[in-house]
């Protein structure tokens, strides 16, 4: 279903009108995928479409990488293909005085050597969120990176099959979900989470896009309009999921009876509130569209981070909200479908778990679905991918202070103070009100 749906988005974006196609494009991908694959096809290549709006960035660096960035995204664009991208050094490796102190390597992937073709490299990069069902990996830092870290400064794409890389995979959800209808979404919708090895591989120049410029490192998502495209999507996809929590939650409240209880409406009036501010954030982000000097356009930025803030510090509030108007659900269900099978059980099971508002089946199958979206291990792996996906937490709350016009803040609070007067003038209206 997915692979068929790949977007094709394409960086010549020129107009609002180009902007709403695109999230109508990042809308219907979450919905197809259930909301659940953070890093979708349109994911990537809506980064990678960014940066090839500034080519001359890359350019500046090296004669030929900004070619190099608009050929990749054609490429991926003509080609159809599937890419992740890993852009974290590991845990170990950010503070070099750390491995250099205690004497142990440093994990993080790095140029070894380099030639008229172009680049071998070694080391870890993660995490490669959807890595084993990729064509392609995008490798580089959003961590910034010290003067001592140079050869640390590359970043490149290759196929992941690629000779010298090996993906090393936590635990698939999928192998221990046997069946669909007590795991619905972990059975079909595990993106899985994976680290790159690489043992010295040779990376042609055609596929480098940086190198040995550490300041370049970073501009290339926050100089570019790439941070934000990236993560229009991602704030579509859980806008998304959100109606789908905030639909579960009723149908759950519903089911237990309690729907017509003042409290509980008060809980699901919250839980709608919060969806509805999240979409009216997604319209602003189109309908205040920021251009750059060449004529692209982008969402905007602050409307953009203001959603992404919102959505890494309540997802796991929401998840709990929604957990508890479950009550004890997930727990009076029998251990799995078999109980229909036999005509005896499924006989009580019908007689004593239907409901005024559902039969035994559909609260069967409604509890297993939302269970696994929200307490399983499965929805453990949600609760950590929502908050850290972006950067950690505390980033989230640093894009937003970098993108605050703080001049046009302070300069009406400024006025106010001026137009209380000089200490002159507060002594004399003192003297003249004690008069
Ligand atoms: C499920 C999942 C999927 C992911 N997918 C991808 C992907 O597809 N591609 C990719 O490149 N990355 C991916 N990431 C990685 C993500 O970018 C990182 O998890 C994130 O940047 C945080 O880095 P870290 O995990 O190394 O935590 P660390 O940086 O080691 O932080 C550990 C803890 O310390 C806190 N902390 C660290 N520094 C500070 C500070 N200065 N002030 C306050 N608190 C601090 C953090 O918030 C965190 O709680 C994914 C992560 C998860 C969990």
């Amino acid at each position: 279903m997915i692979a068929s749906a790949k977007p094709r988005t394409s960086p010549r974006c020129r107009s609002s009108k180009k902007l709403e196609q695109r999230a109508e494009c990042h809308r219907r991908v979450a919905e197809w995928s259930y909301r659940l694959l953070g890093r979708s096809p349109d994911h990537v290549p809506a980064f990678i479409g960014g940066m090839a709006m500034v080519p001359e960035l890359f350019e500046a660096n090296r004669q030929g990488f900004g070619r190099n960035v608009i050929d990749y995204f054609n490429d991926l664009k003509l080609r159809d293909l599937f890419a992740c991208y890993l852009v974290l050094t590991p845990q170990g490796s950010r503070d070099p005085k750390m491995y250099k102190d205690t004497g142990t390597i440093n994990p993080a992937l790095a140029v070894v050597s380099e030639d008229s073709e172009g680049i071998v490299v070694s080391g870890l990069k993660l995490l490669g969120t959807s890595a084993v069902f990729s064509d392609e990996a995008w490798i580089g830092s959003m961590i910034p990176l010290g003067p001592d870290q140079i050869n640390e400064a590359v970043t490149f794409a290759i196929p992941v099959n690629h000779p010298g890389v090996e993906i090393w995979v936590r635990e698939s959800f999928e192998l221990r979900a046997p069946n669909k209808i007590d795991h619905f979404f972990s059975s079909q919708f595990d993106e899985s989470d994976g680290v790159m090895v690489f043992d010295n591989v040779r990376i042609p120049w055609s596929r480098v896009f940086c190198h040995r410029d550490i300041a370049l490192m970073r501009d290339m998502y926050f100089k570019t309009p790439a941070h934000v495209m990236g993560n229009h999507q991602s704030n579509w996809r859980f806008a998304e999921k959100l109606k789908l929590m905030v639909g579960i939650a009723h149908r759950a409240c519903d089911m237990a009876g309690v729907i017509n209880i003042p409290a509980i409406q008060q809980t699901l009036g919250r839980l709608a509130a919060a969806e509805a501010s999240l979409l009216g954030l997604m319209a602003a982000q189109i309908d205040q569209l920021q251009s750059i000097a060449n004529g692209h356009v982008h969402v905007n930025r602050r409307f953009l981070y203001a959603a992404l803030q919102w959505c890494a510090n309540n997802y796991a509030q929401v998840a709990e909200e929604v957990r508890s108007l479950m009550g004890a659900g997930p727990f009076l269900l029998p251990a799995d479908p078999s109980v229909f099978d036999n005509p005896q059980t499924r006989q009580t099971f019908e007689k004593y778990w239907s409901l005024p508002t559902a039969s035994a089946d559909e609260r069967y199958k409604f509890v297993k679905m939302a269970w696994d979206l929200l307490g399983s291990d499965f929805a453990g792996r949600h609760t950590q991918y929502e908050k850290f996906y972006g950067g950690p937490p505390h980033i989230m709350d640093l894009y937003s202070f970098f993108n605050c016009p703080w001049n046009e803040r302070r300069a009406a609070v400024d006025q106010i103070v001026k137009e209380m007067g000089s200490a002159d003038d507060l002594t004399a209206r003192r003297k003249s009100a004690a008069e």
